[in-house]
């Protein structure tokens, strides 16, 4: 290289021309040769998440000309080993140097932490942080490699990874899932041209977090390999638990999908000490993964995209991980052909232009601090374009209030019916239905969890707990991360919760209070049942959406949370009605009856049925004999089915005494005196 180019606060740019991996293609983040960079001085930047520390740095490379990108973690908790290398790797570029001749350094640092942890850099290295924003990074270390690494990008699937060439000209646009703490999920349009369009709060932090608290492990390493030799059939309802073969094949059904994870906790008498820490782990990997990998698939299906990159140390280059992403994101293609008859907006173009694929990333958890890395080169000033997100309006989007509704106008909808696992059905008119889509972490996946982490024998001594506990003792919020300031920029206030259980740092149940668990429990998993809701209510074009099941009837703080996870997803365009509770049918359709909402046809098998669109089940041994299987649950499996029974017993209960009320309402209404009181 001749001249070092220089970027416009004076600090030398990164030379990309002929920037290659050398060696291992299968190894993880592999150093990254760039043979016109000068070895001199060192280039460093860093990415403070929530949870670990990224660095990318310039190194020279034994001798050779050029340098390399070299790559490194730490723990967040762990910032003094982190300056403990930076300073033994001489990468401040006056290795022995006084601190005066540091006192003008900046060094470039992106997430949350370069605001909280500013001055401990300055204090502690004599350096200043020039901060980046994060999605920014995430989106410029996600395009750097993708248009400049060859093989570094790479799908994964039946145990095989085939590296792709991603041609520049059909890069644009994508979706980028980040798996970090908590889930950030972008549509990137072009170089520094994104929306920011989702999140969740159910990332990395929370599979971690409960990994700790349920396994006993302490390190995320620790955890892969448990996982890795775990059985989540042990802990996991499969449509085969509750129906059977027979029934599955007479029905259609695959007996192998997930109809609820954790969800053969709840009839099973064994206790969190009776449960293999690998079919824990087990557990916990396919719940999460399959859950994210659904809300990439809902969002990328809305959008119309069909390549769908996940980044974050979540992934961490772990087979299982992405097999399960590949896997998820194939089953949930295989069902949404099921939906021929439904108005789903992105499905035509996904389809039209071959499968949606998933693809993953070599350098999957550094996006952040490489995009930092190549902003040494940038004079541009403002360090980001936001797309513009689309406005939403915060009235009922028909502009029908509540109390103009009548039978003829409910149609369409979406019943989302929440069981041990969850079922979308869209109710087109009477007797007309269609099912979409199904998630995997339902009232079983709560109520498992719940027996696990805290003991409660049943729902209401969960929830009674729930009303006392604080979640702000396990959550991590934005503000842990950023600082009191939040995360304005994408307008995420301090006290949004970035990732459920992500606070969770200790490996001893017994240090974390139960009522505080339950309290994070019900929070992370109704709000996650409310988004995925929005999602598919929104791809199906549904404005009204309608709750019931056992696991939501009359149970307010469930309610309450599914009501305001709703509201803030769809910015308050999507009405929300639980079917089960008095108060609410008094405000929201008193006058429908369950036959007038077309429902009365889900019956009892029916009910069996909708529940069981899961998600796939990729365990490690599906297809063992029964006998092999003997490890104590034939009992549970039974009880599952008795309990479906008396789940069913009571719904049917239910929409009788909803009958009678409906008829006696009706009766009131013709009484003109008493109908003001409706
Ligand atoms: P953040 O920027 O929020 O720290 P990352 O992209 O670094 O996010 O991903 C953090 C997640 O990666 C963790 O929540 C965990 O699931 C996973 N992970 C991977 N390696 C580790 C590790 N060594 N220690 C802790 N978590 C890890």
């Amino acid at each position: 290289m001749g001249e070092e180019a220089v970027d416009g606060r004076g600090g030398p740019a990164v030379d990309l021309a002929g920037a290659e991996i050398r060696g291992d293609m299968e190894a993880g983040n592999p150093p990254i040769f760039l043979p016109r960079q000068p070895a001199a001085p060192p280039l460093l930047a860093l990415d403070i998440g929530g949870t670990l520390i990224k660095l990318v740095y310039t190194a020279s490379c034994c001798g050779a000309g050029g340098a390399e990108l070299r790559f490194a973690k730490f723990e967040r908790r762990r910032l003094q080993e982190c300056f403990q290398f930076i300073r033994a790797e001489g990468l401040l570029g006056c290795n022995g140097g006084t601190r005066a001749s540091r006192e003008n350094m900046t060094l470039k640092a992106t997430g949350g932490g370069a605001y909280k942890f500013a001055d401990d850099f300055r204090e502690k290295l004599g350096v200043c942080l020039d901060k980046l924003d994060e999605m920014d990074s995430v989106v410029s270390g996600a395009n750097f490699l993708l248009q400049n690494i060859p093989g570094a990008a790479f799908t994964h699937m039946n145990g095989q990874r085939h590296p792709i060439n991603v041609s520049p000209n059909n890069l644009f646009p994508y979706l980028l899932v980040n798996i970090g703490s908590g889930v950030s999920i972008l549509k990137v349009t072009g170089n520094r041209k994104f929306e920011r369009v989702t999140g969740t709060h159910i990332g990395g932090g929370t599979m971690f977090g409960l990994a700790k608290l349920l396994t006993g492990c302490k390190s995320y390493d620790e955890f892969l390999q448990l996982s890795q030799k775990g059985d989540n059939f042990v802990l996991d309802l499969i449509v085969k638990d509750i129906c059977g073969e027979l029934v599955c094949q007479k029905q259609g059904l695959s007996t192998s999908t997930l109809a609820s994870s954790f969800g053969k906790v709840i009839t099973s008498k064994k206790k969190l000490t009776d449960y293999k820490p690998e079919d824990l782990a087990s557990t916990l990997l396919s719940a999460f993964t399959y859950n994210i990998a659904q809300i990439a698939f809902l969002v990328a299906s809305l959008l119309g995209l069909r390549r769908v990159f996940f980044g974050g140390s979540y992934i961490r280059g772990h087979k299982s991980t992405m097999e399960n992403i590949s896997y998820a994101i194939d089953f949930w293609i295989s069902v949404s052909l099921g939906w021929q008859d439904l108005n789903i907006c992105g499905l035509s173009s996904i389809r039209s232009q071959s499968q949606m694929q998933a693809v993953f990333l070599r350098h999957e958890g550094y996006l952040g601090a490489l995009g930092a890395l190549m902003s040494y080169g940038d004079c541009s000033g403002e360090n980001f374009t936001l797309e513009e997100e689309p406005q939403h309006e915060s009235a009922p989007v028909d502009g029908t209030s509540a109390d103009e509704e009548n039978d003829s106008n409910i149609f369409p909808y979406l019943l989302v019916n929440i069981g041990s696992g969850v079922s979308m059905i869209e109710v087109i008119g009477k007797g007309k239905f269609e099912r979409i889509i199904g998630s995997h972490l339902g009232g079983g996946t709560i109520l498992g969890l719940a027996r696990l982490l805290t003991g409660c024998s049943s729902y209401e001594e969960f929830l009674e707990l729930s009303q006392r506990g604080n979640n702000l003792t396990v959550d991590l919020t934005v503000g842990d991360i950023y600082g009191e300031e939040g995360y304005p920029k994408i307008g995420l206030p301090a006290s949004t919760t970035a990732a459920s259980f992500g606070k969770v740092n200790s490996s001893k149940l017994s240090e974390y209070k139960v009522e505080d668990l339950a309290a994070a429990l019900l929070n992370s998993f109704s709000y996650n049942i409310g988004q995925i809701a929005y999602f598919v209510a929104n791809l199906s074009g549904l404005k009204r959406i309608f709750f019931r099941g056992a696991y939501v009837c009359g149970h307010e703080k469930t309610m309450d949370k599914i009501s305001r996870s709703l509201k803030y997803w769809s910015k308050g365009e999507v009405q929300t009605t639980f079917l089960c509770h008095e108060g609410f049918l008094g405000t929201l359709g008193a006058f429908w009856s369950y036959e007038n909402m077309g429902i009365d046809g889900l019956a009892a098998h029916e009910v069996i049925r909708e529940v069981l669109l899961g998600a796939p089940y990729t365990g490690q041994f599906p297809s063992l004999p029964a006998t092999q299987q003997d490890n104590g649950e034939h009992n549970s499996l039974e009880g599952e089915v008795e309990s479906l029974r008396h789940d069913n017993t009571m719904l049917k209960a239910e929409v009788e005494r909803l009958q009678r009320e409906n008829a006696e309402l009706r009766a009131k209404l013709a009484r003109p005196d008493e109908a003001s009181i409706l």
